[in-house]
């Protein structure tokens, strides 16, 4: 039996598990990304997690067939670049050969969203289907594509929904340019609008429930429970969100007429089936195609889905067993 290692390197956390040939998840550990320093202090916290995973799964580093990490930014041979959701990461840096040296082991890099899909559709929600959008909910709004049964990069920057426009002149995105879905619906977005109402006078018990859970930002556990308690400006913020969400989701199907939306992302997998339900809702005015509307699903893998689908850059679970395992 070979083993693989899977880290999901996100803004707001480090997901590492380790999986067998038939992608069963034997341990795994979660650690805050860091919010300050740098690549190398990532990096740090990656090989720290992974040992985590390694020893929670009962085993050594070494005995790993291989590390896939799926990282924000531009993924070039091993390097990382302009991860903006990541420490003072604005140049390059060669992660893939920092991990290498410190687990011992061979690492492969790939994008974050477009191995989340992947994992969807090879072993998740996606399984039933030939073409699907995934729809990654969370600090900001990713997006990925498996068109005729293949993944979709265009030259390399395809699946870019986050920066779909809802508004001509809208909000401010963090992108530099206006109206963009992600200016509304991403996690990191809201939690700034937030702020801002706040200041003005805005009562909300969003950031009580932060300090109470010793946090410094606002998970996706803090937006549900401030929903559950009927929070207005919680309330209100997410309806806005449903509502960017319906709108450019809704567009990019019009292009793409995909068979089924996948909503995953910290948010989308925290909310859950009603959100999917809620999406589709809020999609459905804006589909030319309303009498075929796609199907929406959440993801199946949840969590775990960006590092199981990491785990797919070593080895891909269609490959015939008998070729990984000589
Ligand atoms: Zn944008």
């Amino acid at each position: 039996m070979a083993a693989y290692g899977g880290i999901d390197l996100g803004g707001t956390k480090i997901q590492t598990v380790v999986v067998d040939d038939a992608r069963t998840v034997l341990g795994s550990a979660r650690r805050p990304t860091p919010t300050s320093g740098g690549p190398a202090d990532v990096a740090e916290a990656i090989v720290a997690a992974t040992d985590e995973a390694v020893r929670a799964a009962g085993m050594q580093t070494s005995a790993l067939a291989g590390v896939g990490v799926g990282s924000p930014g531009t993924i070039e041979g091993g390097t990382v670049t302009s991860a903006r959701n990541l420490p003072d990461w604005q140049g390059g840096f060669a992660l893939a050969e920092t991990l290498e040296r410190a687990l011992d082991t061979r690492v492969a890099l790939g994008n974050d969203v477009q191995v989340a899909t992947d994992a969807e559709f090879q072993l998740g929600a996606g399984r039933p289907y030939k073409s699907l959008l995934g729809v990654f909910w969370g600090t900001g709004v990713g997006g990925g594509l498996v068109l005729d049964g293949k993944p979709w990069l265009g030259r390399g920057s395809a699946g870019e929904i986050s920066h779909v426009v809802v508004q001509l002149g809208g909000a401010r995105c963090t992108c530099g340019r206006r109206g963009c879905m992600e200016a509304y619906a991403g996690r990191a977005a809201m939690e700034a609008h937030a702020r801002k109402e706040v200041a003005k006078g805005k009562r909300t018990d969003l950031f009580k429930l932060m300090e109470q859970r010793e946090r410094t930002r606002l998970t996706s556990g803090i937006w549900a429970r401030a929903l559950e308690h009927g929070d207005e400006l919680a309330v209100r913020l997410i309806d806005r969100a449903i509502a960017a969400l319906g709108a450019g989701v809704a567009s990019v199907v019009n292009v793409l007429d995909v068979e089924c939306v996948i909503l995953g992302g910290g948010l989308g997998v925290r909310f859950g089936e009603e959100y999917a339900g809620r999406l589709a809702a809020a999609m459905q005015p804006h589909l030319f195609a309303d009498f075929r509307p796609p199907d929406v699903h959440v993801a199946a893998l949840g969590d775990f889905g960006g590092a199981i689908g990491a785990t797919l850059l070593v080895e891909p679970a269609r490959a015939p067993a008998s070729a990984a395992a000589a």
